[in-house]
């Protein structure tokens, strides 16, 4: 596919899609071979003015829109993302690195996602409380908080917006997005499915641009009440600052992770291994809810760590858009060094390579899947997120050891752990720091169950019926 047919990125404002006429703007990079597929237009300030306007015009009518009216749309966008499943699939793909398979799973799970948001959201119920004061009425209304802004990362440029979209829509919020640079196209194929779907102008509006100007800009506008960012921490805790000065306006923040794994020496290792190895491989490593801290029970923890090298030994990593592709590259340059960094200093501060730890070639920007092991905690790869293709297996002698190993961070988000005791598994689930473990499995993830983390990865849970919560705000009201 050539970058002509990977189509051009655009802004999309009011229900007027705007492209590069007199903006600045950068390449978007195919980062399996670093070659531009097409350039990406910059916002204007007055762009973002507008984008941010139209949210507000907008907010009126689409609050007052009957929810069932709302999720019809919302249920129509995801039947045309499924329809449009292998054009969509090329181009994440192509913008993205991820093998074409992985591309298509995410168009499917983005379109189950928006299905989910649209039946949630006619079950946004407030309450009627008893009330204590002879001769009233109390009631509790749930109403949407207003324009959103919301920004998102270039690892799974369609579930990660999919999420935010389709639960403030549902509820009666607007929205305008500023999806990452890196990854245009696939928010707009987002967005032209809502527009297909009959959603009125206004409602969802797309912005690229400089992260931390359209940001800034957007944040402080005065129409936007509500902030959700997906993305590093630095970078959450910068927005969530901005959002307080702003005028204390809300936010979810799903931050950073940097994921335990407890193999008890009671666990199934095949098992272990089989699913670790995909849930760790996986969009080459480039996920917040990536396994990538093992610590392993000494009775099982060779024949854990030797048939996890092998697995990894034996992973296909080539563009995506080649059919025997497991992994694809990194998805830009500065993830390389980056990654690469972390694997040099842990090795130079006595860890041990199982396998991997060196870029692949110099088209593209691949890596290899790495296997560290005996890493010493000091090592800064066991204390900052790699986000990338990267495991670090732990010996240790406990349970409790083990625990203690994986609460250490001031990260809670995903955490796993393997084992074939329920009496472990009920004190893992009581005493693991984190906003999900998934126990002998990886469905974490999934449209009905809440996503978020504790600690540092940040506040506020996107999916379930908790999902819809950071869309709405509380009113009480009492009548005589
Ligand atoms: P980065 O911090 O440059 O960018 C990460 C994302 O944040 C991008 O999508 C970018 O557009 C956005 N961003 C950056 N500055 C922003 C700002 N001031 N305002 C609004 N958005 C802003 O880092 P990177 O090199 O692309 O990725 C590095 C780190 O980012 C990773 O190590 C990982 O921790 C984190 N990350 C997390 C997720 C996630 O799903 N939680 C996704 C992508 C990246």
């Amino acid at each position: 596919m050539s970058g002509a047919e990977y189509g051009q990125p655009q802004l999309f404002i009011g229900g007027e899609w705007i492209g590069s006429k007199d903006r600045s703007g950068e390449d978007v990079l195919n980062p399996a071979n670093g070659e531009a597929l097409a350039e990406l237009p910059h916002a204007t300030t007055q762009d973002v003015d507008r984008a941010a306007m139209a949210a507000s015009e907008a907010f009126d009518g689409w609050r007052r829109t009957p929810a069932l009216a709302r999720a019809r749309i919302i249920r129509k966008a995801a039947d045309l993302l499924r329809e449009r499943t292998e054009r969509i699939a090329l181009s994440l793909t192509l913008e993205q690195g991820k093998p074409l398979a992985q591309s298509r799973i995410e168009v499917m799970a983005a379109a189950e996602i928006l299905d989910w948001c649209a039946d949630e959201g006619r079950r946004t119920y407030g309450r009627i409380v008893p009330a204590s004061v002879p001769g009233h009425q109390w009631s509790v209304l749930r109403q949407p908080v207003g324009p959103v802004a919301a920004f998102t990362p270039w690892n799974f440029p369609l579930i990660i917006p999919a999420r935010k979209i389709g639960s403030a829509l549902a509820v009666g919020c607007t929205m305008v997005m500023k999806p990452a640079e890196e990854t245009p196209v696939s928010v707009n194929e987002i967005a032209r499915a809502f527009e297909d779907a009959g959603l009125p102008s206004g409602v969802l509006n797309i912005v690229h641009g400089i992260p931390g100007e359209v940001s800034e800009q957007l944040i402080n506008h005065p129409v936007i009440r509500k902030i959700t960012f997906t993305g590093s921490t630095a970078v959450g805790a910068q927005l969530a600052a901005m959002a307080a000065k702003a005028g204390v306006k809300r936010c979810t923040m799903e931050l950073g992770g940097h994921a335990p794994v407890l193999v008890c020496e009671d666990a199934d290792v095949d098992l272990a291994v089989k699913t670790m190895m995909q849930a760790k491989f996986r969009n080459a490593g480039q996920i917040c809810i990536a396994p990538t801290r093992f610590f392993v029970h000494d009775r099982v923890h060779d024949s854990f760590a030797d048939s996890f090298t092998k697995a990894t030994q034996a992973l296909v990593t080539a563009d995506g858009m080649d059919p025997k592709s497991e992994m694809g590259p990194l998805a830009h340059d500065r993830r390389v060094p980056a990654v690469e960094t972390l694997v040099h200093e842990a090795v130079d501060q006595g860890a041990k390579l199982a396998t991997g730890g060196e870029r692949i070639g110099n088209a593209g920007y691949f890596f290899q899947p790495t296997v560290l092991t005996d890493v010493p905690d000091a090592a800064r790869i066991m204390n900052e997120e790699p986000f990338g293709p990267v495991a670090t297996i732990t010996r240790v002698a406990s349970l409790d050891d083990a625990i203690t190993q994986a609460n250490r961070l001031p990260f809670g988000l995903a955490s796993y752990a393997f084992t074939g005791s329920t009496h472990t598994a009920a004190r893992l689930s009581d005493e693991v720091e984190a906003g999900m473990l998934g126990i002998n499995n990886t469905f974490i993830s999934m449209p009905e169950t809440p996503f978020g983390g504790v600690k540092q990865s940040g506040y506020g849970s996107e999916g379930g019926i908790e999902g819809m919560d950071p869309y709405l705000v509380t009113k009480t009201v009492s009548v005589s």
